[in-house]
């Protein structure tokens, strides 16, 4: 059926020669299990290194691209077109923190959609993250936030984009922060997700569709939440930075 994907996104961590530690421990973690697909979004430096050393079974990916198709005058940005000449397979596109901006102006929904259309049309695959704040999931809203992040996305996507996309479920609140949500609230809003990617875009799409599970992931309770019908992997923060990651690979059904 689906096959896993497990990410790792390194944020904006690490140093060349604590990337170099860590790819050793991870080109010598055995094998990873055929039915999972691991990919490790880092900065846009250390690109070349992951790409040059990191074993050939796991894909390197980006943690975000311009919104721009063309090359131009848009200082500072690294386009979509870039990444994939440079080996790139994967960008996650969307994410919380991008969204919300650091403090400063974030990234609205219809601008990480277009991100995520130029990124495939690039001939890349996205994680594109969505999920609830806090208090939105207090106010009982969590699948209307879902679906207004979902809604611009489906606008501009064609169905054969989708194969190129993973939707990355990660709850605000659980990001950092230790709490994760229990298997069973993830796989609720999970399936909540498939339904709502049914009846807007299609019901073979939402079938083959992967949805990760992103939030204080990690060893420990990577088990019991790929164990869930609808959780098809993760998008893992703070344990990809440490060779645990690995028991979280190993941690598929
Ligand atoms: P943590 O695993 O550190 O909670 O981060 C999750 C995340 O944001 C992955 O994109």
């Amino acid at each position: 059926e689906r096959t896993y994907l497990i990410g790792g996104n390194w944020k904006c961590n690490g140093t060349l020669a604590e990337n170099e530690a860590l790819i050793s421990t991870f080109n010598e973690a055995g094998p990873i299990p055929d039915n999972v697909e691991v990919a490790i979004c880092c900065t846009y430096v250390h690109l070349p290194q992951l790409l040059a050393t990191l074993r050939e079974d796991i894909a390197v990916g980006a943690q975000d691209c311009a919104v721009y198709e063309k090359p131009g005058a848009y200082t500072g940005e690294v386009s979509a077109a870039q990444l994939k000449d440079l080996g790139c397979v994967w960008v996650i596109i969307g994410h919380s923190e991008r969204r919300e901006g650091f403090g400063m102006a974030g990234e609205p929904a219809e601008l990480c959609a277009k991100k995520c259309k130029v990124a495939v049309d690039a001939g890349l695959k996205v994680m594109f993250a969505i999920g609830e704040k806090k208090e939105e999931r207090e106010a009982g809203t969590t699948m209307a936030v879902c679906a207004s992040q979902l809604e611009p996305l489906a606008k501009v996507l064609t169905a054969a984009d989708w194969d190129n996309i993973a939707i990355a479920y990660e709850p605000v609140w659980a990001i950092g922060t230790g709490l994760t949500a229990t298997p069973e609230m993830a796989q609720e809003t999970h399936e909540a997700i498939r339904k709502w990617v049914a009846d807007n875009v299609g019901a073979d799409i939402a079938k083959k569709l992967r949805i990760q599970y992103g939030g204080s992931m990690k060893g420990a309770n990577a088990q019991e939440l790929l164990a869930q019908p609808d959780i098809d992997g993760g998008l893992i923060g703070g344990a990809s930075l440490q060779a645990d990651f690995f028991n979280v690979v190993n941690g598929v059904p």
